[in-house]
C-alpha cells in the first residue's frame, strides 16, 4: 500500500521520483512478515552487557545469539564505541534488525544531578525537565536509546531505600514531576539524537512494599491503587512515555509481572498504551519464587499472557516461548503484538535508517565535556536544597567569614555526592563541600577540617580533634548523613536514624557553644531528633551530584537563597511510619500533640512529624494575604479561581512555593484532610507583592467513589493556601452545588 498523496518532498524532487514513504505501521508489518518465530522471540529477549563489556564477551555463544537475531535489546552496555561494536554484530543477523541499548540513567549520565527525591524538593518542573534533557543528551551521544527512568512510584515509607529514586509521597506533585521528566528525556518526539526513550516504573505500587522492605509483598486497596499509586503513571503515559517497566512485587496475590489487571486491563486496555512493557530484572523468573508460576515455562506463559513484552534477564522467553507457541498454549498473535511494540520503537527512533545514529564517538566526547551541563547541574543542585531550620539567622554566613571548621564524615567526600544510581562513579569529577567552600571563600579564609567519626562506625576517637577545630573557629559547618550506598535498591533500613556516632558528634560539637550549621546528606528522610532540637540551622542537601560542594557553598553564603520544600514527610521516629500529610481524619482525632486520652495517638510519641510535607524556609519571609474566590458556590463542571497576594517582607530576593490544598469535608467515601491540588513557584524582590491565581476545575474536586468511578459530589470544601502542609496561611470554604 502507498499513501494517497505523496509527501511534499517527494513532489518537489526533480532529480528522481521518490516513492512515498511507508508509514511506521506498514514498515513494522513488512518486517514482521519476514520473521521466523525464533527471530520474534529474540526481539523480546533482553540481555545485560555486564559480561559483554569485558573479555568475557568473547563468549561465542552470545555473539552467535546476536548474529542470529536472538537478542533484541541489551542493557548496561556503555559508550559509543562499545555500542557500535555490538550493533555491528546484530546487523550481521539475517534481517539486520538493530539492537536497542538501555541503561538506568536516573539522575544524569556523566554530569550527575541531584538524586530524584532531592530534585523533587525543588518543585521546579522546568529545572527537572532540563536536567532530564541534559542526561538524555549525554546518554544518547554515548549510544543509549532508552533510560529506565523516571521511577514514578509514590513512597510513604522512608525505610524503603528506593524513596531516593522517586518524587516522594504525593500523587499530584509526583504526577507533575513524572510529566516533566518524561518530556525532558524524550523531548518532543523520539528520533532526535538528544533524546532517549523514557520508562515509567515500576508498574505498579512497588513503593508500597510492606514494612518498607524492598521487593516485599504489596497489599493495598483498589482505592489506594487508583487514588495514590496510579496517577503518576497515567501522567507519564499522557506525556508520551515510550515504555513502562513492571515490578518485582505482588499486588493482591498476583505478581505485577504476571498481572493482567495491571498490564492488560489498565495499561494496554483502558489507557491504550502503545509502547513497550519491559519486565524488571529477572521478574518473570521470580514468579516461581513467589509461588505463582510452577517453573520457567509457566512463568513465561503467565508473563506474556498478562502483557509483559520484553523479558529482562530472566531468559524465560528465550527458553520457552517458542515451545509455548508451537504447543498452542500461547497464541501467535500475542507474540506478534509484543514484537510489533518493539519494532515500532526501533522505527520511531530511526534505527532502521541509521543503526549507529546514537553511537557517535565525536558527539559523545563533546556532550560529556560540555561545561554548560555542569552549570545546569549546579543550578538544579541549589534548587534542591531545603532549609529546615534557621534559628537566630545563623545563615547565611558572612562572605567575609575567615575562620570556619568543617566537621563530619561527609565534609571531604566526593564519591558520596554521586548518590545511588549514578552512571558516573569517578569521584574526581565531583566537588566536595570542602572544595566548594574553598572555591567560594578563597584562600584568605581558614577552613579547618576534622572528620570526627565515620559515617557508620562506632568509634568516637575523632571527637576530640573535632571539638578542638570547633573551638578554634567562628562558625562550624557539620557535614553528616548517609553514604551514597545506604539508600537505593535493596537498601532498606529498619532504623532510619542519622547513622553511627554522628548525632553524638553533633552533641559534642554543639556543646562548644559555637554557631553550627548542619548539612544533612542522605537519600531518604532521616530521623535526627537531637540535631533537630538543638542545632540552630539545618540544610537538607540529599546527594546533590557533580556540583554538590559549589551549590552548597552558594547557599551557605547567601549567593543563592534556598527555596526547596520537602516532597516527603520527615517523621520524628521510625515508629510513626508510614506518616504522610494527606491522612484521613479518624473517629477520634487527636487535636494536638497533648491530646492523647482515648485518641488516635501514641502514648510515647506525638503525632506530628519532625518536618511536614511542603516545609522549607527561606532567607526572607513571605506574607500571604487577601484570599478571594471567584465563586463561593460552584456549579458542577464549573471552573473557578482562588487569588491571593504574596509579598516578600524581608530584605533579600527569594522564591516561594505557594501550595494549594483542598479538603472535601463530607463525601460518600472518607477524604484526606488535605490534598495538594496546585503549587506555584514565584520569585519576589524585597518588598515586592504579586497576585497569585490558582484555577480549580472539576477534576480537582473529583474523587473515586466506592465503585471506583471518578466523580464529584455536592457539598462543602475547605480551600487552603500555605507555605507548607502544616503552615496554612489562608483558608476559605466553598460549596459545590448540583
Ligand atoms: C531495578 C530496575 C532497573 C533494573 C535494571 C532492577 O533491579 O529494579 O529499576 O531498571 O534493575 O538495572
Amino acid at each position: 500500500t502507498t499513501l494517497a498523496v505523496a509527501p511534499a518532498y517527494a513532489q518537489k524532487s526533480k532529480k528522481k521520483a521518490v516513492l512515498p514513504r511507508k508509514t511506521i505501521e506498514q514498515r513494522v508489518d513488512s518486517v514482521l512478515a519476514l520473521m521466523t518465530l525464533d527471530e520474534k522471540v529474540g526481539q523480546l529477549n533482553q540481555y545485560t552487557g555486564d559480561a559483554a563489556t569485558g573479555p568475557a564477551f568473547n563468549d561465542p555463544n552470545k555473539v552467535e545469539q546476536l548474529r542470529t537475531g536472538r537478542i533484541g535489546s541489551m542493557l548496561n552496555v556503555k559508550g559509543a564505541q562499545r555500542t557500535r561494536e555490538l550493533q555491528a554484530e546484530a546487523l550481521k543477523s539475517r534481517l539486520k534488525i538493530p539492537l536497542l541499548f538501555g541503561l538506568d540513567v536516573v539522575h544524569g549520565y556523566q554530569t550527575t544531578f541531584p538524586i530524584p527525591l532531592g530534585e523533587a524538593a525543588s518543585w521546579d518542573l522546568e529545572a527537572m525537565r532540563q536536567s532530564a534533557h541534559v542526561a538524555a543528551t549525554e546518554a544518547a551521544a554515548a549510544g543509549q536509546h532508552w533510560t529506565f527512568a523516571p521511577m514514578v512510584d509514590i513512597a510513604r515509607d522512608p525505610r524503603w531505600g528506593r524513596v531516593m529514586e522517586g518524587a516522594g509521597e504525593d500523587p499530584y506533585l509526583g504526577s507533575e514531576i513524572a510529566k516533566a521528566r518524561v518530556l525532558g528525556f524524550q523531548g518532543e518526539k523520539l528520533g532526535a539524537t538528544d533524546a532517549v526513550m523514557a520508562c515509567a516504573k515500576h508498574f505498579a505500587a512497588y513503593g508500597a512494599a510492606q514494612a518498607g522492605r524492598d521487593y516485599n509483598t504489596v497489599d493495598i486497596s483498589r482505592r489506594a491503587l487508583w487514588e495514590t499509586y496510579l496517577p503518576p503513571f497515567k501522567a507519564a503515559l499522557d506525556a508520551g512515555a515510550a515504555t513502562f517497566m513492571n515490578s518485582f512485587n505482588e499486588l493482591d496475590g498476583i505478581p505485577a509481572t504476571g498481572n493482567a489487571y495491571l498490564q492488560r486491563d489498565i495499561l494496554k486496555g483502558r489507557w491504550n498504551f502503545p509502547g513497550i512493557v519491559v519486565s524488571d530484572w529477572g521478574s518473570i523468573g521470580e514468579m516461581v519464587a513467589h509461588g505463582y508460576a510452577k517453573d520457567g515455562a509457566d512463568a513465561a506463559l503467565k508473563a506474556i499472557t498478562a502483557g509483559s513484552d520484553i523479558d529482562m534477564e530472566s531468559r524465560a522467553y528465550s527458553s520457552h516461548l517458542d515451545q509455548l507457541v508451537q504447543s498452542g498454549q500461547v497464541k501467535q498473535t500475542l507474540v506478534d503484538d509484543a514484537v510489533r511494540r518493539v519494532l515500532r520503537k526501533k522505527f520511531e527512533l530511526g534505527l532502521f535508517d541509521n543503526p549507529y545514529k546514537f553511537s557517535d564517538v565525536k558527539r559523545e566526547k563533546a556532550a560529556l565535556n560540555n561545561p554548560q551541563h555542569r552549570q545546569i547541574a549546579r543550578d538544579v543542585a541549589r534548587k534542591s536544597i531545603v532549609l529546615l531550620k534557621n534559628e537566630g539567622n545563623v545563615l547565611p554566613l558572612a562572605k567575609s567569614a575567615k575562620n570556619i571548621a568543617l566537621i563530619g564524615p561527609l565534609g571531604k567526600s566526593k564519591l558520596d555526592m554521586a548518590g545511588f544510581w549514578s552512571v558516573n562513579y569517578d569521584s574526581t569529577t565531583y566537588v566536595s563541600v570542602y572544595e566548594g567552600l574553598q572555591n567560594k571563600l578563597g584562600k584568605q579564609a581558614t577552613i579547618r577540617y576534622a572528620k570526627g567519626c565515620g559515617i557508620k562506625g562506632e568509634s568516637q576517637a575523632g571527637f576530640a580533634e573535632a571539638v578542638q577545630a570547633a573551638k578554634a573557629a567562628d562558625v562550624v559547618v557539620m557535614a553528616v548523613g548517609e553514604a551514597y550506598n545506604m539508600s537505593g535498591e535493596a537498601k532498606s533500613r529498619a532504623d532510619i536514624n542519622l547513622p553511627g556516632q554522628q548525632e553524638e558528634l553533633m552533641e559534642a560539637v554543639l556543646a562548644t557553644g559555637k554557631p553550627v550549621v548542619v548539612l544533612m546528606m542522605a537519600g531518604r528522610p532521616l530521623t535526627f531528633a537531637y540535631t533537630a532540637e538543638h542545632a540552630p540551622a539545618i540544610l537538607y542537601t540529599w546527594w546533590l551530584g557533580t556540583e554538590a560542594g559549589n551549590a552548597i557553598a552558594d547557599v551557605l553564603v547567601g549567593d543563592y537563597n534556598p527555596a526547596g520544600k520537602l516532597p516527603m514527610t520527615f517523621p520524628r521516629s521510625v515508629g510513626q511510619v508510614p506518616l504522610y500529610y494527606a491522612a484521613k481524619s479518624t473517629g477520634r482525632p487527636s487535636q494536638n500533640d497533648k491530646d492523647t486520652n482515648y485518641r488516635s495517638a501514641y502514648i510515647d510519641q506525638v503525632n506530628s512529624p519532625q518536618y511536614a510535607f511542603g516545609h522549607g524556609l527561606s532567607y526572607t519571609q513571605f506574607e500571604y494575604s487577601n484570599l478571594k474566590l471567584s465563586k463561593n458556590e460552584v456549579g458542577d463542571g464549573e471552573t473557578f479561581t482562588a487569588s491571593f497576594t504574596l509579598t516578600n517582607k524581608g530584605k533579600v530576593a527569594g522564591e516561594e512555593v505557594a501550595q494549594l490544598y483542598l479538603h472535601d469535608l463530607f463525601a460518600s467515601a472518607t477524604r484526606p484532610v488535605k490534598e495538594l491540588k496546585g503549587f506555584q513557584k514565584v520569585m519576589l524582590k524585597p518588598g515586592e507583592s504579586r497576585t497569585i491565581t490558582f484555577t480549580i476545575d472539576k477534576d480537582k474536586l473529583s474523587f473515586y467513589n466506592n465503585d471506583l468511578q471518578w466523580i464529584t459530589e455536592p457539598g462543602e470544601f475547605n480551600l487552603m493556601i500555605g507555605s507548607a502542609s502544616d503552615a496554612i496561611r489562608l483558608e476559605q470554604k466553598f460549596t459545590l452545588v448540583k
